[in-house]
């Protein structure tokens, strides 16, 4: 099977979130082992109703940072997850401040839900996690939330990788030197440099440096929406010569022998998950 992520949100920031521009419900990832669901924020559960995605198929949760773009629907992904928290199963895995809290931040999921999971812990940089049989390397970032990392998947396909919240420095960068496909946080576009996150012009710098088959412009803020994300990604790919598109919500990555963008079909009716009979 391809390795498919599937975007249950584009967007990221807190004016885009509050707003719900773009929804901001992370991604799942379907891949050999299981399905893995990354940094479900606002919008993850009302995404997985439109594309008729039970909760219920979900193995392992992933949330990167304590910011509630990325973890506001995470107790009740992971109730999806157990069958409503009647049957112990799944991993749940976060940074410091997800897991435990720190510095005044978090935790962002109870201690009743973590165990709910058959697993759970908080990473660092510099772990590496078996999820579900995905080997996932866990890399630095330099974020408001100190204990954000970045991950980069070893697929049979290769490696695909999500740069989570961070500001541009080099190493940084250099750290997704191989990735066949990059996920960029780019929040702000040209002219428009704020703290601790992305802009068009960071992410020029750090294609130059990793140089990808494709990457996928996520996390959008306000300002970048207004100006046009595809135009902004447009600039990238024109200034650096890679394959740069801005995601779009429910859209569908199949990574396999080729890189194909598709849909999800999206319905808006009263569909009740399996898992629930
Ligand atoms: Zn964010
Ligand atoms: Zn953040």
């Amino acid at each position: 099977m391809t390795f498919r992520i599937t975007f249950l949100g584009t967007g990221g920031g807190r004016h885009t979130t509050m707003f719900q521009l773009r929804s901001t419900g992370g991604m799942i990832v379907e891949h050999d082992g299981g399905n893995l669901h990354i940094d479900p924020g606002p919008g993850a559960l009302t995404q997985m109703h439109k594309i008729h995605y039970d909760p219920a198929l979900t193995s392992s949760v992933i949330v990167s940072h304590c910011h509630p773009d990325h973890y506001s629907d995470a107790e009740s992904v992971i109730e999806g997850m157990t069958y409503g928290g009647w049957r112990k199963r799944g991993s749940v895995y976060g940074s410091e401040t997800v897991i435990k809290g720190s510095g005044g931040l978090g935790p962002c999921i109870s201690p009743y839900h973590l165990r709910l999971a058959e697993k759970y812990g908080a990473f660092e940089a510099g772990d590496v996690l078996d999820v579900d049989g995905l080997r996932t390397d866990i890399l630095k970032a330099k974020h408001s939330d100190s204990t954000n990392v970045g991950f980069t998947f070893h697929t049979k396909h290769g490696k695909v990788s999500y740069v989570s919240d961070t500001e541009f420095t080099e190493e940084i960068a250099e750290q997704y030197i191989g990735s066949r496909v990059l996920l960029l946080p780019v929040t702000t576009p040209r002219g428009n440099r704020i703290n601790y996150h992305l802009c068009t012009e960071d992410a020029v710098e750090f294609e130059r440096i990793v140089r990808p088959e494709l990457a996928v412009f996520i996390h959008l803020g306000v300002a970048i929406l207004r100006k046009g994300a595809e135009k902004e990604a447009e600039f990238v790919r024109d200034s650096t010569g890679v394959r740069t598109i801005a995601a779009r919500d429910r859209m569908v990555l199949d990574v396999g022998d080729e890189i194909t963008v598709s849909d999800a079909a999206c319905y808006d009716d009263d569909w009740i998950p399996p898992s629930s009979i």
